[in-house]
């Protein structure tokens, strides 16, 4: 019950109005020790109530202590794209409905003149992507003196991105804080130590772990494809008989054009997401495929990270992602909330490597499916546990660096696989 987490009673009416019963687990975890004024280190898989689990605390903050006078910005919240900022932003306005705490939002792609108005308006509560609030901050048009908490959403995508060092000037601009909060999907890599390090103070470390439970809500299988085009029907046949609706993942842009132009000339409606696009352009899309208009929206990694959409049957994997994290990630996208969610990998031979990568990091057997008309002229490989001669095989196939003299037994190996791939 939110009651027992001593919220004020606004806040817990809004959750009511939002249909929030029950706190989630790092909600639970996060919410007290934040409310003591303790830095935080807090990682918990997509999908299980992060935002809430800083907005909360921060929101009784601001109740807690309210302003003394007019002034500038008094909690600050990071976030690595410009979809989760607006996320972040509209559930803020949800949290704080019935209090008078002012929120605001400045990402690239919107107008300056929208940035100055507002930033004029004695916000409370700003979430910004770091690229362009440090704009301001280096125009001097936004003033961090006055900020006290600052929370950084996503930070292992923030890392991804590049957003290091302007993190680290946002962060000590804004030195005068009392307290900092850092959330992630993993703190796994090498970075987030380092990152935490700069950022928190004696923090409070809290890792909630995917429950059994969690993981089971979503089905994962691959499909083999003997090449390209192979691959592309076995698309088009899941998406017109299996799936309501659809995330899928591309790895570049080039690659999303190529598949969005494909598939509409196979008269399959999808809308889509990339990076560098006009912000109206992308909030067009999303309201597309939010609202049920078209089923599937094609995407690149960066330009979904973060999305909460409710009710996606399925994450395909058109292109597989090139880390273990980054799966976890996207199929993360399905089966929120209770809902039971699929996906579906579509891989050629040369993926096996990343596929076996994948099933050790998740700690799960991905299985092969086959749909009749479509079956693969080639077999299989089976994905096995790990086992460090299959693992060291996989990563010198793909090291095309090795000049050195082929081992006899190995070098023979590689070659058949290597006719495998075509
Ligand atoms: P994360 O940041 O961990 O990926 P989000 O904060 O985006 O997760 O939350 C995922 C979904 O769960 C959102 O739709 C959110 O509204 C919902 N949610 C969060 N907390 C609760 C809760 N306590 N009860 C019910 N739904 C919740
Ligand atoms: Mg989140």
């Amino acid at each position: 019950m939110f009651e027992q987490l001593e919220l004020h009673a606004d806040l817990c009416n809004a959750l009511g109005d939002m249909g929030f019963t029950a706190p989630t687990s790092i909600q639970s975890s996060v919410i007290p020790k934040a409310m003591e004024g303790r830095d935080i280190l807090a990682s918990a898989p997509t999908g299980t109530g992060k935002t809430a689990a800083f907005l909360l605390p921060a929101a009784q903050f601001l109740l807690d202590f309210p302003r003394e006078y007019h002034g500038a910005t008094r909690i600050l919240i990071l976030s690595p794209t410009r979809e989760l900022a607006i996320q972040t932003y509209e559930h803020a306005l949800e949290i704080t409905q019935h209090t008078n705490i002012v929120c605001g939002v400045i990402t690239g792609g919107i107008n300056y003149g929208t940035d100055r108005d507002t930033l004029a308006k004695n916000l409370d509560i700003l979430v910004a992507t770091p690229g362009r609030l440090f704009e301001h901050i280096e125009k001097e048009s936004f003033d961090c003196r006055d900020i006290e908490v600052m929370i950084l959403d996503e930070a292992d995508r923030m890392l991804d991105m590049g957003f290091r060092s302007i993190v680290n000037q946002i962060a000590s601009e804004a030195r005068w804080r009392k307290q900092s909060m850092l959330f992630s999907a993993t703190l796994e890599g090498p970075g987030i130590a380092q990152f935490s390090k700069d950022l928190l103070v004696n923090p409070e470390s809290i890792t909630v772990d995917p429950s059994r439970k969690e993981k089971a809500k979503i089905h994962q299988w691959y499909h083999l494809a003997d090449d390209a085009s192979h691959k592309y029907q076995l698309l088009k046949h899941i998406l017109s008989e299996q799936a309501e609706s659809a995330i899928v993942f591309v790895k570049t842009r080039e690659r999303l054009q190529q598949l969005k132009d494909r598939l509409a000339s196979d008269d399959i409606d999808v809308c889509w997401l990339q990076g560098e696009m006009p912000q109206d352009k992308r909030n067009q899309a999303m309201s597309r495929f939010k609202n049920g208009e078209v089923k599937i929206l094609l995407a690149t990694d960066v330009a979904a990270r973060g999305i909460d959409v409710d009710d996606i049957s399925h994450v395909i994997n058109f292109d597989m992602p090139r880390t273990s994290d980054v799966y976890l990630h996207r199929i993360g996208r399905t089966g929120r909330a209770g809902a039971k969610g699929t996906a579906i990998s579509i891989v050629e031979a040369h993926d096996f490597a990343m596929l076996g990568r994948i099933a050790r990091y998740i700690k799960e057997v991905i299985k092969p499916r086959v749909i009749d008309e479509l079956r693969p002229k080639h077999k299989a490989p089976t994905i096995k546990k790990p086992k460090k001669s299959t693992l060291k095989k996989n990563t010198k196939k793909g090291g095309k660096k090795s000049s050195g003299p082929k081992k006899k037994g190995r070098g023979k190996n590689i070659t058949s696989r290597k006719q495998d791939n075509g």
